[in-house]
């Protein structure tokens, strides 16, 4: 029997452009020996795009995409263009549009890969769950007194019981699957509204979880840990800053920025959950063909799992990891030597030859 998926792919910019095809050859690969067969639709929405045309995407966008089963994101981003033109002009919206209120990022130091802390080992494997869509990045606030002395502004975050607790049970599903515990990050020693409110509900959650093991630490010392002694971690679960903050450092202690992945989930499955490498579109080895596609191919193996097919998405992941293991072929973010494209028909060859 055959599966048919309908994937969007949004190459955006940079280097987006250049590991999306071999997330996309992975994907074909593994797909033909599983009885998966994914059809593409590519949209130019970009930073290329708004210069041209004046918007990300266009207005019916949303609508376009909607009826997929995933979206596989490149980058988007490029100077001279804010970054809250990327941000608010695509990546937001469809964050929000399509309820992909946890942001899902696996931190694994792997072998054959260097971590820049002297002490992590194979050891680290962790999940940072951040909430996606609401929390400090809010828009309610504004600016007063421009140009006076007494100018201030004003930014609110809103966090809601429904919007906390859902991305609480889903960190505290995920810690009671892989077997270990939570940390929740929290400040409510100096936010003093909305975190002791996120502080409440994590320990209304952990009732409903009673075998989840769980503890809360304030974020300054939490990331300390974090970088001192990684491997003690499970999934740790933060709101939409300190998630943010949190994952990014995370991905830089498992080695590089090339290979880290991110999922936006809906975890309902109301809606398309959009997959894309946490690195941006990197301008400075843009259209040389030396990007690390990792990112973008680990993305797509998330997106395989979220799909329901756990035993193709961890082909992948072996595929690439022993590939990193076995052969001293590197990208040149890891030290190596080796084009997008060499390195991709080594993955490619070890997922086809797999058992
Ligand atoms: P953004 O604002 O979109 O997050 P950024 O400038 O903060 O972008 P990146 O575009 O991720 O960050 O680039 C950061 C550095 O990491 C750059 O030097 C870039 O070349 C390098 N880099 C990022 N991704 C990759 C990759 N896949 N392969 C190799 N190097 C990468
Ligand atoms: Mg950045």
């Amino acid at each position: 029997m055959n599966t048919r998926y309908r994937i969007a792919l949004i190459p955006g910019d940079g280097i987006g452009t250049e590991v999306l095809p071999p997330a996309r050859a992975v994907l074909d690969a593994v797909g033909r020996r599983h009885g998966l067969s994914f059809g593409y639709d590519t949209f130019d929405w970009s930073c290329a795009r708004y210069r041209a045309e004046g918007a990300m995407m266009p207005d019916d966008g949303l609508d376009r995409i909607r009826h997929h089963d995933a979206v596989l994101l490149g980058a988007v981003g490029w100077p001279g263009v804010p970054d809250h033109v990327s941000l608010w002009g695509l990546l937001i919206p469809i964050r929000r549009q399509f309820r992909q209120y946890v942001n899902l990022r696996p931190i694994k130091v792997l072998d054959g890969v260097p971590s820049p802390l002297a002490g992590a080992t194979g050891d680290v494997d962790f999940v940072v769950v951040r909430e996606n869509v609401e929390g400090e990045y809010s828009e309610i606030g504004g600016r007063l007194n421009r140009g006076f002395p007494d100018e201030m502004a004003v930014q609110e975050a809103v966090f809601t019981r429904p919007g906390v607790e859902r991305v609480l049970d889903y960190a505290f599903t995920t810690a009671r699957r892989r077997g270990g515990d939570l940390v929740s990050a929290t400040k409510s020693n100096g936010i003093v509204h909305t975190m002791p409110f996120w502080d409440e509900l994590v320990r209304e959650a952990a009732g409903r979880f009673p075998e989840v093991a769980w503890r809360q630490e304030h974020i300054d010392a939490l990331v300390a840990k974090v970088v001192l002694d990684p491997a003690r971690f499970d999934v740790i679960v933060g709101s939409n800053l300190f998630g943010d903050i949190l994952s990014d450092l995370a991905a830089a202690v498992a080695g590089s920025i090339g290979l880290a992945p991110a999922a936006n989930l809906n975890p309902e499955r109301a809606y398309p959950s959009m997959f894309e490498p946490v690195h941006g579109s990197a301008p400075d080895i843009a259209g040389q063909g030396t990007a690390n596609p990792l990112g973008a191919i680990w993305s797509a193996s998330m997106m395989l799992d979220h799909l329901g097919h756990p035993e193709a998405a961890a082909e992948v992941f072996d595929a690439f990891t022993s590939v990193l293991a076995m052969t001293g072929v590197r990208t040149r973010d890891l030290g190596g030597t080796a084009s997008t494209e060499d390195f991709t028909r080594l993955i490619l060859e070890a997922v086809t030859g797999s058992q």
